[in-house]
């Protein structure tokens, strides 16, 4: 097990001189592609200056108490649906109660010219990540985490005998639809490969196919000690992507070749929990409040076959540009493509500097919404 570390990055900022393209092209409106997804976004980052005069986010609730009665996540509370949880003491996960996908769904299917559509089974359920009402990911012990990424790893293991796609995701925080600060995630688990899943099954593929290596493994060479980088140790890269779409999205990437979460050895689940706690502090400590996030896990579908191709990763996807100013996916976003404000590498830049920051005591957040 390696300890995790920092690139520097002192070298590669965005103050490069004339020498460096990125930087040169950091100056005025331009491109980036992303590979993983075959699509191209504008970075604007001059953008970043203009005056805001919309929407100002609220800030997060205060700090909550460790069991909260009315909680239906909490150990030994009644769900809505009258189930009571049992009194767990670390993980526990159940079916959800209004699940999007239903195992039991008859095969069915309508092809009527351009109309198409097909019955689609699957289950979702509800991950608890630990007993305490009031911990987040970020703040939990390493040992509990890595329960955490155990928990993924096997429910993975067992849904993936029986669906071909497993997403594992996470919404937190109010601002991602997550009404309950209970520390939990969620896995949908279906049929059918996804639309996102199967664009980036066809570009690791076709990587692969032309390469003989696969596409994130090679990215995260390229990326290994550089600019966008905000962790990483021998296992793990954590970086903002170069292609990163929401103003401090990260990839985090396995080092080594694995397909999926059940394949991790010890040492990759414990360096994974590290990391996780440091992206996340990082996240936690840039406004100085519990960063809002969507995160999942994209690994290879099961569908009884090799997919050499794929490779193990994580999306997060935060939406804040400021404590109290959230991105947009509006109207060019929607009718063109994505637009980012602030570039990859200053974005990780910030990061870096947050994560050095002495980690907030719980006061020293409620101080900072205030
Ligand atoms: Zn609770
Ligand atoms: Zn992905």
């Amino acid at each position: 097990m390696t300890a995790t570390r920092r690139p520097s990055g002192g070298a590669t900022g965005p103050s490069r001189g004339d020498s460096d393209p990125i930087a040169r092209l950091s100056r005025r409106p331009h491109r980036r592609y992303n590979p993983l997804l075959d699509e191209w976004l504008l970075v604007s980052s001059d953008r970043t200056r203009r005056p805001w005069q919309g929407r100002q986010e609220p800030p997060p609730p205060g700090p909550v108490e460790q069991y909260d009665p009315a909680c239906f996540l909490c150990p030994g509370n009644q769900r809505a649906n009258g189930a009571a949880n049992p009194d767990y003491a670390s993980t526990f996960v159940f079916t959800n109660d209004f699940a999007a996908l239903r195992p039991d769904a008859p095969e069915e299917r309508l092809e009527d010219g351009l109309l198409r559509a097909e019955v689609e089974a699957g289950t979702c359920r509800v991950l608890c990540f630990s007993r305490r009402h009031d911990l987040t990911l970020a703040r939990m012990e390493r040992p509990e985490v890595r329960t955490v990424v155990d928990l993924w790893a096997d429910q993975t293991a067992e849904l993936g005998d029986r669906f071909q796609w497993v997403q594992v995701f996470e919404n937190r925080g109010e601002m991602m639809g997550a009404s309950n600060p209970h520390p939990h995630g969620q896995i949908w688990a279906g049929s059918a490969l996804p639309h996102e899943a199967a664009r980036e099954d066809a570009t690791q593929r076709a990587y692969d196919g032309e390469h003989g290596r696969r596409l994130l493994l090679d990215y995260a060479t390229q990326e290994a000690g550089g600019p966008r980088v905000v962790v990483e140790d021998d296992d793990w890269l954590v970086a903002v992507p170069f292609w990163a779409a929401w103003p401090y999205e990260t990839l985090l990437i396995a080092k080594r070749p694995v397909e999926r979460l059940p394949g991790l050895d010890d040492a990759a689940r414990d360096s994974l929990a590290g990391n996780l706690i440091a992206l996340l502090g990082s996240y936690d400590r840039l406004f100085g409040l519990s960063f809002p996030y969507s995160m999942g896990w994209h690994q290879a579908p099961f569908r009884g076959r090799s997919e050499e191709h794929w490779q193990l990763h994580a999306h997060f996807f935060p939406p804040l540009l400021t404590a109290n100013v959230r991105k947009f996916m509006v109207g060019y976003e929607l009718l063109a493509e994505t637009q980012r404000d602030l570039t990859a590498e200053v974005a990780a830049e910030r990061l870096r500097a947050a994560l050095a920051r002495p980690e907030p005591t719980r006061t020293g957040e409620a101080a900072a919404r205030a």
